[in-house]
């Protein structure tokens, strides 16, 4: 489902924002080569992936530095409406932005010549909860209502591709980035809300299930923040590396 209008500011962007943006937004799918088997011998792609770099211009002439946005999905930049996880309701749940102002602010970013990207571990694929193709159309819907280009990265289970593991960040840069000169480690960063945050982060909220987007993060090597440090420009929050 788009997200639920009552959630979004869309005037938030102007005007200016969205006549610069040349490139056509629409997400084109694709799987990544390598396979992943499930317990039931049955194959699936280890990582889906949607690039705009071959569109997007501005990013390829040969002196260029490439900054990457990259954003983790569920929690840091959509949740459910009813506030389900996504692990009991991954198929059903209707989805809005986290924050409203993450699409003015990804409209920003783009507009500041970032390069836009999402890695996303969905492995309600491998278990079934979901499809590949309801992955998709989740995102589609969210996407086309930002309207700016954006690279998307999914890995479907638990195989090489699942984050901390560094892969589809390598994925991205091998592939699709072959012709700028070099990305700009210092100013490309990662936002996620899996990064081993204590109970009581904030008043009543539970520990971070996991510090799996702190980690990919650091195996990376660019810097990390949480939703709430990024978009709310809340203080940086106790946190363990290991699972909490
Ligand atoms: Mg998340």
């Amino acid at each position: 489902m788009p997200p639920n209008k009552d959630h979004v500011n869309p005037e938030k962007c102007t005007k200016d924002c969205s006549t610069e943006i040349s490139v056509d937004p629409s997400l084109k799918w694709r799987d990544f080569n390598q396979k992943h088997k499930r317990s039931d011998g049955s194959e699936i792609p280890s990582c889906i992936f949607s690039s705009t770099m071959e569109n997007d211009n501005r990013n390829m002439t040969v002196n260029s530095s490439l900054k990457i946005a990259a954003f983790d999905w569920d929690w840091t930049l959509i949740k459910t409406v009813d506030g389900r996880l996504f692990d009991d309701s991954e198929s059903t749940a209707e989805v809005t932005w986290l924050y409203d102002c993450i699409p003015h602010k990804l409209r920003q970013l783009y507009k500041d010549g970032f390069t836009i990207a999402i890695f996303s571990n969905q492995p309600g694929i491998e278990k079934r909860t979901t499809t590949i193709e309801e992955v998709k159309q989740r995102i589609d819907d969210v996407i086309n209502s930002l309207g700016v280009p954006v690279n998307v990265f999914i890995s479907t289970g638990y195989n090489a591709c699942r984050k901390p593991s560094p892969d589809m960040w390598k994925i991205f840069l091998e592939h699709f980035t072959s012709s700028v000169s070099q990305v700009d480690m210092k100013e490309s960063f990662f936002v996620g809300d899996s990064a081993g945050r204590l109970a009581d982060w904030s008043p009543g909220k539970p520990a971070d299930f996991h510090c799996g987007d702190r980690q990919f993060a650091a195996n990376v090597g660019i810097d990390f923040h949480t939703p709430e440090e990024f978009f709310l420009q809340e203080d940086s929050a106790p946190f363990q590396w290991e699972k909490v």
